[in-house]
């Protein structure tokens, strides 16, 4: 990349190893189960996850939706945060293609649901009421600044939920990233889920897809829904070859994003002008703001002015941003994109 882009970590192209490993690849049609790498990978990841089985899906929007629609049927209910992607970012996929009633709660700053709310929101047996089904958590949450939600709670609302019959299903886009965060087994971050879902087109540099894990029984509904939101890809180990060098390439590496983003945090924070986050960050994000002290520049110029010099950050709002760290941006780059910031804000 000719310049530096911290906008996503979706921005991460493949690798070179990921390139070779495509141009290689066995494949199969796998509508038929019969693509080998595809295999390889959903078996990869099952493992990694510590579920039975995995299922290779276009991306982390189709594999929340095929877990919703697989968990729920028309009329039942979803209970998830007011944050959270599914709810915010997902074109509101369940409701308008699964009939699937979403039911909103307020997401904590630290990306948790409180168990009372969750409680209150799990409807009674009523003729009058949608049918609770399903509890939507997601790690790391995206929109409370990339934070890690630990085993125990995750246990603790796995217990809920399967207390009144709910399943739980954990939005995982990130979830090597938590893993990384609280240095333990991502399998252990989702043992009390039914499903997860985790992408490999984000820090892990593949260049499309996720998967989508759970039980057996799951991961077979999965497939008949993947297939009717044209989800069933053929000769799909092209793109799972690369997903099976992220998982033994990318994975080990993500504490390297965490500290680069805690370099770009430290510098930013001694720059006037510039407010981080409390706590931020907590792992490969750094949100941070404009000090008020800053009158003649918005977040969309300040931005507009470090593309001039090659850096890219997205303004997430009038007055704030986002950065995001991964493997094509290094120390070096950090270094130099803190010295754009340094330069633009001296101006503003
Ligand atoms: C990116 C993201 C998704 C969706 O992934 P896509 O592959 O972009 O559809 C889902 N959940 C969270 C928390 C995400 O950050």
């Amino acid at each position: 990349m000719d310049f530096i882009d911290l906008r996503s970590d979706t921005v991460t192209h493949p690798t070179p190893e990921m390139r070779r490993a495509m141009a290689e690849a066995e494949v199969g049609d796998d509508v038929f189960g019969e693509d080998p790498t595809v295999n390889r990978l959903q078996a990869m990841a099952a493992e990694r996850m510590g579920k039975e089985a995995g299922l290779f899906v276009a991306s982390g929007t189709m594999g929340n939706l095929v877990a919703v629609l697989s968990h729920c049927g028309r009329g039942d209910e979803v209970i998830l945060g007011d944050r959270a992607h599914t709810f915010l970012y997902e074109a509101g996929g369940v409701a308008a293609l699964g009939g699937v009633h979403p039911h909103p709660v307020p997401n904590q700053t630290d990306g948790t649901l409180r168990a009372e709310d969750v409680r209150e929101a799990i409807r009674a047996e009523d003729v009058h009421f949608p049918r609770s089904r399903l509890v939507c958590l997601e790690n790391t949450h995206n929109r409370c600044g990339g934070v890690a939600l630990t085993a125990g709670y995750t246990d603790d609302m796995g217990r809920l939920a399967r207390e009144r019959g709910l399943a739980l299903h954990i939005d995982g886009a990130r979830i090597f990233n938590a893993a990384a965060a609280l240095d333990v087994p991502a399998a252990r971050l989702v043992r009390a889920a039914d499903s997860v879902c985790f992408c490999l087109s984000k820090a892990l540099c593949a260049p499309v897809g996720s998967v989508l894990c759970g039980s057996q029984s799951f991961i077979a509904q999965a497939r008949r829904i993947r297939k009717q939101a044209g989800g069933g890809m053929r000769q799909a180990g092209i793109l799972a070859a690369a997903g099976i060098v992220a998982l033994e390439t990318m994975v080990d590496r993500l504490p390297e994003d965490h500290a680069n983003a805690r370099r770009l945090a430290q510098g930013l924070g001694q720059i006037d002008g510039i407010v981080l986050d409390a706590g931020s960050p907590f792992t490969n994000m750094v949100f941070f703001e404009l000090a008020p002290a800053v009158k003649k520049l918005e977040a969309r110029q300040v931005a507009e002015r470090l593309a001039k010099q090659g850096v890219r950050v997205q303004a997430v709002g009038p007055r704030r941003f986002r950065a995001v760290l991964h493997y094509w941006v290094d120390a070096q780059s950090v270094d130099r994109s803190l010295e754009a910031f340094r330069q633009v804000l001296a101006s503003a």
